[in-house]
């Protein structure tokens, strides 16, 4: 079988258009969605990332302002700025930059968002909303693959859905949403015993490692759909995912590609987010 692509560039520009027409109809009603994102420190891939957040509010009508703080800012002084970004009326979404320097506590951080403008859904009590089903926010790139599930007409209920990867901001809740539309999860790590047989298992896979190319068609059951997150740089230039695209795409369905699979979905989703906190 040769794999038919799932076309996240395609399908984020939808959800941006989308979004365009949500933040006008809001307007029209007086409010204007805005969103905060805080960087701290000079690294270069997260000022990149923090542009291109910046810029995608900027083109569908969403007020953004960045908060671009030195390396040396205690975490005092970075709680208070937070703090004062609850209180702002024209914030309704904050999204601090990971990772934080060293002597910034994470955890401190994005426990001091207020609830109502977690737009990343980080925070302890939005992942515990996640979980027991409550209103909450869908963490931006598991959001995104469940998009690109839906918008791709592929049915998630009662499929086997194995999940590699178990980290705070994509396995796990890529685990629970998925849960959530009666698939059946399996979660693997990097204790898993046999992962190729697990993968082999799955309807729906999904790669959320940080591992060039690791896994390969040969662990891919026939028609399966192979959603791939990783996002690994090799050499100067090249991007790949978790997944081998080639052998991956004799065996799948369907595939992402990377670059233009599950990365343009996330800016997306932190926009669809962002309009839903100031709907609220
Ligand atoms: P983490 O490093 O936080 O987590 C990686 C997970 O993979 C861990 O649970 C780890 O297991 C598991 N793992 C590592 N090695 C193996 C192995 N050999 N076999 C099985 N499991 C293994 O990564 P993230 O979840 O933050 O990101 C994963 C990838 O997704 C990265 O490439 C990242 O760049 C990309 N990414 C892409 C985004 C996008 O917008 N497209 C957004 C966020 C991330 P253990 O827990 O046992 O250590």
């Amino acid at each position: 079988m040769a794999a038919q692509i799932l076309d996240g560039k395609q399908i984020a520009a939808a959800v941006r258009e989308e979004v365009k027409a949500e933040v006008a109809g809001l307007k029209e009603r007086g409010i204007t969605p805005g969103l905060a994102v805080v960087l701290v420190g000079d690294d270069p891939a997260s000022q990149v990332y923090v542009r291109n957040k910046h810029k995608a509010c900027e083109e569908v009508g969403i007020y953004s302002e960045v908060h671009r703080l030195p390396a040396e800012t205690t975490q005092e002084e970075l709680l208070d700025l937070i703090k004062q970004l609850n209180n702002d009326r024209r914030i309704h979404g904050i999204l601090v930059q990971l990772p934080l320097p060293e002597h910034i506590n994470e955890k401190t951080v994005i426990d001091t968002i207020a609830l109502e403008k977690d737009v990343d859904g980080f925070s302890p009590a939005n992942v515990g909303n996640l979980v027991i089903g409550d209103r909450c926010f869908y963490p931006c790139t598991p959001h995104g693959c469940m998009v690109l599930l839906d918008k791709t007409g592929i049915d998630i209920k009662g499929k086997k859905a194995v999940v590699v990867g178990r980290s705070n901001i994509v396995g796990k809740p890529m685990a629970m949403m998925l849960l959530a539309r009666h698939a059946t999860v399996t979660i693997c790590h990097s204790r898993t015993k046999n992962l190729a047989e697990e993968c082999r298992q799955a309807d729906i896979l999904v790669a959320a490692v940080g591992k060039p190319e690791m896994i390969t068609g040969d662990m891919i059951k026939e028609g399966a759909v192979v959603i791939d997150v990783g996002i690994n740089r090799v050499g100067e230039k090249k991007l790949v995912g978790d997944v081998h695209f080639e052998s991956a795409a004799q065996k799948a369905s369907w595939i992402t590609p990377v670059p233009g699979g599950v990365g343009p979905m996330t800016i997306a989703m932190l926009l669809k987010n962002t309009v839903e906190a100031a709907r609220r």
